[in-house]
């Protein structure tokens, strides 16, 4: 650390955004150092089980829980090339609805037509494509019951190329298939001069009168934790949407941070079949229902032995027998939009923590219930002989009969057990001042050299995965500073 004392663009994380970010810049002839608190890892470390995985490459090995009404257990990356290298690649531009609500209501200017370019772009570069691989049968049969149902079901395009269906898309992927940045941008932005500096945490941003001056780091150097100092002329926050706003909050910066988080729910649930799935050797399901869209969508969720048990734990004691089903069992979710609130606040004790806290809102927990119904009917038309949701004392579900209960009941909101691994706007960005914390161009309001660039500038959800939509603004915000 100590040799880097001046930079001309610091990007801080090395994620969705920030890769985008430092490569854009990087090739434009800018100085780039980008900052990244998680550790850089080669292949080998990669594709290890989830104990391992988790330590290396999640932030709090995979355990941050979202506070509420109803808990959400939330993971999110802590590495070189952050959450990519432990999402699944699913890609979705973003719809022009979104869009369209961003424009009016935050005064984000970006258009269909304006982001076409930079989704061109980034799909070109990560590969992103339909798989060129036999379905395996969990998603088959996903397809079979949406059929019979006369739901449309379509397989959602992956940043993975050649994914050989290790199901490691959570650890990290193995053969490198699977796009993360480590893998993609961020070899190119080295190659056009960027820098990137791995177990390096931003603790504070330095700044006087409008203008950021600069960081505080603190780093491991010759087995020591140590505070180091960086002057920046230009800096980009990409810590993404738990950690950028956290961090603007210690650094003192407030203008609407942190108080707007939004995420997409997610309600497991595990099935069981009477032939062989295959669900822990080949890629997770890859179809999506989108009939119900946006407030809700069925899809397939990623499989493993702790994953099935953590789901069957809301079926204890009797899931437990479950258990040795698993080679006949697959995972799928139902997802809702998330047009609940939050907030993410850095603890006060000290420890540089990050408190994440969303509220479900009914009409998330209606879309959930309803949910519930619309995927129990697919998968039970699909053949499946029980099925686990990840609702405590529900008990399993065997008929339509017993399914159609929650088209019209919602489910007990003290008895669900919800994850997520889309969260954002917990810094809107936009015209709108009344409502963004930055402006249409990713710059801090009151700042004329820090900008943002990553989930947390989402206006609200996208109600698809996000990182395509994360790629195509980032892109947008440093050509924006770049043609300045
Ligand atoms: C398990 C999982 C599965 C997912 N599946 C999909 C999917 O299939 N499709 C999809 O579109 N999206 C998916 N997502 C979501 C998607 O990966 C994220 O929306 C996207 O990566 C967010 O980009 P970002 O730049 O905001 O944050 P990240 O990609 O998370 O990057 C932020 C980086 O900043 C670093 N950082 C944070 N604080 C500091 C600090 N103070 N100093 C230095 N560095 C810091 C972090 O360590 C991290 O590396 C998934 C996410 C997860 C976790």
């Amino acid at each position: 650390m100590t040799d880097i004392d001046q930079v001309e663009v610091l990007v801080i994380g090395s994620g969705a955004g920030g890769s985008v970010v430092a490569h854009e810049l990087a090739s434009r002839g800018y100085q780039v150092v980008v900052l990244e608190e998680g550790g850089a890892f080669e292949f080998e470390a990669y594709g290890q089980p989830a104990p391992e995985a988790m330590r290396r490459l999640y932030r709090r090995r995979g355990m941050t829980p979202v506070m509420g009404r109803v808990p959400i257990g939330y993971v999110e990356g802590c590495c070189v090339g952050g959450s990519t290298e432990i999402n699944s690649g699913f890609w979705h531009r973003t719809p022009p609805e979104a869009l369209l609500r961003w424009k009016s209501r935050y005064g984000l200017g970006a258009t269909e037509q304006e982001l076409a370019p930079h989704f061109d772009w980034a799909e070109e570069m990560l590969g992103v494509g339909l798989s060129q691989a036999p379905w395996p049968p969990s998603t088959r049969t996903f397809d079979e019951g949406a059929r019979a149902l006369g739901l449309g079901a379509f397989e959602v395009p992956r940043a993975a190329p050649g994914c050989q269906g290790t199901n490691s898309c959570g650890y990290g992927c193995p053969t490198g298939a699977k796009r993360g940045m480590s893998r993609s941008l961020l070899p190119r932005a080295v190659a056009s001069g960027a820098r990137i500096v791995s177990g390096a945490r931003v603790v504070r941003l330095l700044h006087a009168r409008g203008r950021v001056s600069g960081a505080l780091i603190r780093a491991r150097r010759g087995g020591e934790e140590r505070l180091f100092r960086i002057r920046a002329e230009h800096v980009f926050v990409c810590c993404g949407p738990t950690e950028t706003p956290s961090l603007l909050l210690r650094s003192g910066v407030r203008y609407h941070v942190g108080g707007t988080l939004r995420v997409h729910p997610y309600l497991k649930v595990a099935a069981t079949f009477s032939d062989p799935m295959r669900s822990e050797t080949s890629v997770l399901p890859l179809l999506q229902v989108r009939e119900f869209w946006p407030e809700l969508s069925l899809g397939g969720s990623f499989f493993g032995a702790g994953q099935l048990a953590m789901t069957l734990s809301d079926h204890f004691p009797e899931g437990r027998a479950a258990l040795s089903d698993a080679p006949r069992m697959a995972q799928y979710y139902v997802g809702v939009r998330g047009t609940g609130r939050g907030w993410v606040r850095p603890t006060a004790l000290g420890d540089d923590a990050t408190l994440v806290r969303y509220d479900l809102s009914d009409a998330d927990l209606r879309a959930l219930s309803v949910g519930l119904a619309r995927l129990s009917q697919l998968l039970l038309r699909a053949g499946a002989e029980a099925l686990y949701p990840s609702v405590w004392g529900l008990g399993p579900i065997r008929s339509e009969e017993q399914a159609a209960r929650w088209l019209t009941e919602a489910l007990p909101k003290g008895a669900l057990s919800l994850v997520t691994v889309h969260a954002f706007s917990s810094c809107p960005a936009g015209d709108h001042r009344a409502l963004t914390a930055a402006d249409d161009e990713g710059r801090v309001w009151g700042f004329e050299n820090l900008r943002l660039a990553d989930a947390s500038v989402l206006p609200d959800s996208p109600g698809v995965n996000p990182q395509g939509t994360v790629m195509a603004l980032a892109r947008r915000t440093a050509r924006a500073f770049a043609e300045r």
